[in-house]
């Protein structure tokens, strides 16, 4: 049966930009695929997002600020002109012409719009575990709805009081645009959005130590973090190649002996794990999150 399904983007950045971190290729691989399973797509996001071959709505207003550099008690903030809300808008206006709503925003407001939503409404959950305002609303509403709530993992949806309710989705990637290869060079990479929840720090503290070149990938979410980080290893053997697109990010780490991986949070999964996978390059991370299933799904490839 074909469906007719919306997808509402994150509300941090736009997809293609960096700022969604992993959730863009979420969205981007999830409406590619249902398409390709022969279902209706239409995704909304913020202003300047794209996607080859998906109809994409783009919506204006002002970004939320991501959650994971607030603290846990933080209230519920929406900015004036919010992309948030307006992006909910016109989901609302629309609703009718869908069988099914799909939300990738980790914030308070569609949680709390869902009842009042004629359309069903699921929600793929990001991230673990952030504030208590929204634990709360996410309580309430699966247990309302039970299973209309995706998590990437069994350690992600640990972290919440409502773990057992969530449904294990996983992550998946199109093996099609990733290549093997067979000739490493003797580099270390590292790839993520540049923020202290990822911890690169860890990483660069690590090649100062050995002398192992390390390449990193990745839009700089916090320019205050990478400036600290390149004044207290000003001799790390590391080099910048900026945000990359799936195809270049693919060439380089197809060509490093092993990606780092320094989360200091519970990472949900770690879309980069698998990434890294597909070209056939092991992963060095931390046994924590998400992260424990890429490294068990690892020893079973190699
Ligand atoms: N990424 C990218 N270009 C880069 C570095 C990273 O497109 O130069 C993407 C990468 O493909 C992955 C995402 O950034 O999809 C990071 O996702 P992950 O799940 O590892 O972490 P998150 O940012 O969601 O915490």
């Amino acid at each position: 049966m074909s469906l007719k399904i919306l997808f509402v983007s994150t509300s941090v950045g736009s997809l293609g930009s960096g700022q969604g971190g992993g959730v863009e290729l979420t969205v981007k691989n999830l409406a590619q695929e249902l398409t390709n399973r022969g279902h209706q797509l239409e995704v909304v996001a913020p202003q300047a997002s794209w996607l080859t071959n998906i109809l994409v709505t783009t919506i204006q207003g002002n970004l939320q600020v991501p959650v994971q550099t607030q603290n846990r008690d933080v209230p519920i903030c929406i900015p004036d002109n919010s992309v948030l809300a307006n992006m909910w808008e016109y989901a609302r206006q629309v609703q009718t012409q869908y069988d099914l709503i799909v939300n990738f925003a980790f914030d308070w407001l569609p949680f709390y719009l869902t009842p009042f939503f004629t359309t069903p409404i699921a929600h793929f959950i990001s991230m673990g575990s952030m504030t208590d305002a929204s634990d709360r609303i996410m309580q309430q509403i699966i247990e309302q709805y039970p299973g209309t709530f995706g998590v990437y993992t069994q350690s992600q949806a640990d972290t919440f009081p409502f773990a057992h309710q969530c449904e294990i989705l996983g992550s998946a990637i199109d093996l099609s645009l990733y290549q093997f290869n067979h000739y490493p060079s003797a580099s270390l990479t590292w790839l993520g959005r540049i923020a202290p929840e990822k911890a690169l720090e860890d990483a660069v503290k690590a090649v100062s130590l050995t002398g192992t070149p390390l390449k990193i990938m990745g839009r700089i979410e916090d320019r205050d973090y990478w400036e600290k980080i390149c004044n207290d290893f000003p001799k790390a053997p590391i080099e910048y190649l900026g945000f990359l697109d799936t195809n270049q990010l693919q060439q380089e780490l197809g060509k490093c002996r092993a990606l780092l991986m320094t989360p200091r949070w519970v990472e949900a999964f770690g879309n980069v794990a698998i990434e890294a996978l597909a070209c056939g390059v092991p992963i060095i991370a931390y046994r924590r999150g998400g992260l424990r299933r890429s490294c068990e799904m690892a020893r079973q490839v190699f």
